[in-house]
C-alpha cells in the first residue's frame, strides 16, 4: 500500500508529466514530494565500499558526481518531483552471467546486453522528455536523476568517460544524468513508500530468485 506523500505542489502539470511517462514507457509514475525523498550517504558510499567496478570511471559515479550536500540542496529548491520505474523482466535483468558480460564489453548471443541496455536507455530517454515537456509547460527549472552509471548505458562502446579522461566536457550533455544512488537518494525506499514491489539484485542472483527487475528515475521540476 502506498503511503500518501506529504505535498503534491503543482497537481495538474505534473499529472500530465506522469501521464506522459506512462505514455512513453514507464511501467509506473508517481507525484512525490521531495520531503518525503529519503537521501542517505550510505547509498553514496555504497558504489565506493565494496568499489563498484564503474567507481572512480564515469564523471556521474562516487568519487566524482553529485556529493550528499549538493543533493540536498538541490531538494531545497524544489517541492516536488514525478518518481517512475521502467520494469525489466528477471530473464534479463538477472540473466546468468550477465555482469560479467557488461564488464567484458562485449555482447552475448543471447542479446541480454542489448536488451538490458534498451531498457536503461529508456530510463534516461524519458528523465530527458520529462525535463524538456516541464519546461514546456510552464516550470522555470528541473533535475533529473537517472539509473546505473551513463557509461555504460550512453558512452558503453567509447573508451572511456570524456568528461573525465578528455576534455573535461561529457559527449552527451543532454541525455547524460547522475544516478539516484550515485546522488544517496535511496531509490529503493522511495520505492517502497511508493507501494511498488521492488527487489534487490546482485551479481549472483539467479533469474527464478527474483520476480522481477526494475530501473528507477526521478525529475524534480519547480
Ligand atoms: S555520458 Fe559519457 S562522457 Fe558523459 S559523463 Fe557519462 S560516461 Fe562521461
Amino acid at each position: 500500500m502506498a503511503e500518501p506523500f506529504s505535498d503534491n505542489g503543482d497537481p495538474e502539470k505534473m499529472e500530465a508529466l506522469r501521464k506522459m511517462a506512462i505514455t512513453h514507457g514507464a511501467s509506473n509514475a508517481r507525484v512525490v514530494s521531495t520531503a518525503d525523498i529519503p537521501i542517505d550517504p550510505r547509498v553514496r558510499f555504497k558504489c565506493m565500499v565494496p568499489k563498484c567496478y564503474m567507481s572512480g570511471r564515469c564523471g556521474h559515479c562516487p568519487p566524482y558526481g553529485y556529493p550528499i550536500e549538493k543533493t540536498i540542496n538541490i531538494m531545497k529548491n524544489y517541492r516536488q518531483g514525478l518518481f517512475f520505474h521502467v520494469r525489466v523482466e528477471s530473464s534479463i535483468i538477472a540473466a546468468k552471467d550477465i555482469s560479467s558480460v557488461i564488464t567484458s564489453g562485449k555482447a552475448d548471443d543471447a542479446g541480454n546486453l542489448y536488451s538490458l541496455g534498451g531498457h536503461y536507455m529508456l530510463v534516461y530517454t524519458l528523465v530527458n522528455m520529462i525535463r524538456k515537456k516541464a519546461i514546456q509547460i510552464g516550470f522555470s527549472r528541473t533535475e533529473g536523476f537517472s539509473a546505473s552509471n551513463c557509461k555504460d548505458v550512453l558512452c558503453f562502446w567509447k573508451k572511456g568517460c570524456q568528461r573525465l579522461n578528455g576534455d573535461g566536457a561529457c559527449r552527451n550533455p543532454e541525455m547524460s544524468a547522475p544516478s539516484m544512488e550515485s546522488a544517496g537518494i535511496d531509490a529503493f525506499k522511495l520505492a517502497a513508500k511508493s507501494g511498488w514491489q521492488v527487489y534487490p539484485i546482485g551479481a549472483l542472483c539467479e533469474p527464478q530468485s527474483v520476480k522481477r527487475g526494475m530501473l528507477m528515475g526521478l525529475v524534480l521540476a519547480a
